[in-house]
């Protein structure tokens, strides 16, 4: 379910040229936790939703393996529209793009943020480091406005190449998970 109303026809930055459609956020308009993303692949970029590539598959089984499903939980991304051979977002086309984000979080008000990977998390949490440091994270955090407690996971379609990781992504999300459960 996309929530809101929200009119996504931007074409502020660089990447709405290449985009063959926006890729809005899915899930529950009253969901508790949010899960955020980088920006659509190209299987995003195709069908108009997030995370359903394989990183989104790997996302679905962590997920289930947590107690949850995807249906249950908001999921969106940082930028909407796909970059060119799926590189990283750069600064100015995520300040173009933080309207949508904002506008989604106001809709949704989750009390609870999970960012996957460190573009995510440096961005939201405007601070550097490295992926194994910020992966501890759960501090309480305001974005957008919105006071949250924010974790930290590594990104999913990471860890499909570094499968070492994919410990840390279930506790992340579990943490998360829980803790969204927690503050009902
Ligand atoms: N990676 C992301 O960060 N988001 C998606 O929607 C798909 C892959």
């Amino acid at each position: 379910m996309i929530c809101g109303d929200i009119d996504f026809a931007c074409t502020k930055c660089r990447l709405s040229k290449g985009r063959t459609q926006v890729v809005p956020g899915t899930g529950p308009c009253n969901s508790r936790i949010v899960f955020i993303g980088e920006a659509p692949g190209r299987e995003e970029d195709l069908k108009g939703e997030p995370f359903v590539g394989r990183g989104g598959k790997l996302l679905d089984k962590v997920l289930e393996e947590a107690g949850s499903d995807r249906s249950e939980v908001f999921i969106c991304n940082l930028v909407k529209c796909r970059p060119p051979n799926n590189r990283r977002p750069k600064k100015d086309e995520i300040e173009a793009c933080s309207q949508f984000l904002k506008s989604e979080l106001e809709t949704v008000r989750p009390k609870v943020i999970c960012a996957l990977g460190q573009t995510v998390a440096s961005n939201l949490l405007n601070r550097k480091g490295k992926m194994a440091d910020l992966a501890k994270t759960s501090v309480s955090a305001n974005v957008a406005g919105i006071r949250v407690k924010f974790f930290v996971a590594y990104h999913p379609a990471a860890c499909l190449y570094q499968r070492k990781n994919i410990g840390s992504l279930k506790r992340s999300i579990q943490a998360s998970l829980k803790a969204a459960k927690r503050k009902t």
